[in-house]
């Protein structure tokens, strides 16, 4: 199987540094391997998605040197696949629909029980209210979530494992990162597969897309490290193949705080505009 990987970025900003390093980093393990890289535009969220985003990713990634096959897959092309995803797991009877916004998830987990977490890899843990509705009875505006107890019961799996090796092209062995599944019951709660806005969410999209775009290796950051059993779990659901993940280190501000979207002043668009080379944006990121 020929190395794939994939940069991945949502148009809704200006990509900066933490961006320029991830999409390096993969492109520079693809060419090592004589593998593929290719970019995905995860546009799904089209309240915060510009055009002029889109835009400025390609030309921002080009100028920095890398290529990459075409058409390029977007996320909003495919919801009809989403869809039908979200139709398999509800007929294997893992889902129900929610009527609960921020505040009445917030509210209704505020009186946690005593040793059960009420965070967990994709925030606040779904405090349940919605789980007896039936999704016949879903209204348009629901959302729909996964009954994540259910279908770790449907799985009847003891563990559940992805691969992990160490950072960058010089990688050592592989290492088996490993969750029982008493641990995906208890921590991780009720994700949502279809947010109401959208008809889908970033958890479900990402692992159809991966598996459609044959990804053998995801490179992404740190900050998503914890949100792979959620991944590992939807794959084993739908009967698509877990990649090889490689989450490497978060470029950080002078503070030692992650760069956000907001952070204009770190832009990859800011640094050409001040004479700064390609070259100047790998030493800037360390390659
Ligand atoms: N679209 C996500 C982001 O911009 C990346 C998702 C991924 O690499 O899995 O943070």
């Amino acid at each position: 199987m020929i190395f794939t990987t994939r940069f991945a970025p949502s148009p809704t900003g200006p990509l900066h540094l933490g961006h320029a390093y991830s999409a390096l980093l993969a492109y520079d393990m693809a060419k090592a391997r004589n593998g593929q890289f290719l970019l995905r535009i995860e546009d799904i969220d089209q309240s915060r998605t510009r055009p002029e985003w889109e835009d400025q990713i390609y030309d921002d990634l080009a100028w920095l040197g890398l290529t990459w096959p075409i058409p390029v897959w977007r996320q909003s092309d495919h919801i009809d696949d989403y869809r039908a995803a979200i139709d398999r797991l509800s007929n294997m009877g893992l889902t129900y629909p929610c009527r609960c916004n921020r505040h009445d998830i917030a509210l209704a987990a505020s009186a946690p029980q005593e040793g059960v977490p009420t965070y967990g890899p994709d925030g606040r843990i779904y405090p349940g209210t919605c789980q007896h509705r039936k999704m016949a009875a879903r209204n348009p505006t629901d959302s729909i979530r996964l009954n994540l107890r259910k279908a770790i019961d449907h799985l009847a799996a003891d563990t559940f494992e992805f691969q992990e090796p160490a950072e960058g092209p010089a990688e050592g062995n592989s290492v088996t990162k490993s969750y029982s599944a008493d641990d995906l019951r208890t921590s991780v709660g009720d994700i949502l597969l279809a947010r109401r806005d959208m008809g889908t969410s970033y958890h479900l999209s990402v692992v159809l897309d991966d598996a459609a775009q044959n990804i053998t290796d995801v490179v992404r950051g740190q900050d998503l490290f914890e949100v792979t059993k959620i991944h590992v779990v939807l794959q084993r659901l739908l009967g698509l193949p877990t990649p090889i993940y490689h989450h490497h280190r978060l470029i950080r501000d002078a503070n030692g705080k992650r760069l956000a979207k907001r952070d204009d002043a770190r832009a990859i668009a800011k640094f050409r505009q001040d004479g700064a080379s390609p070259d100047d944006i790998r030493a800037m990121v360390g390659l």
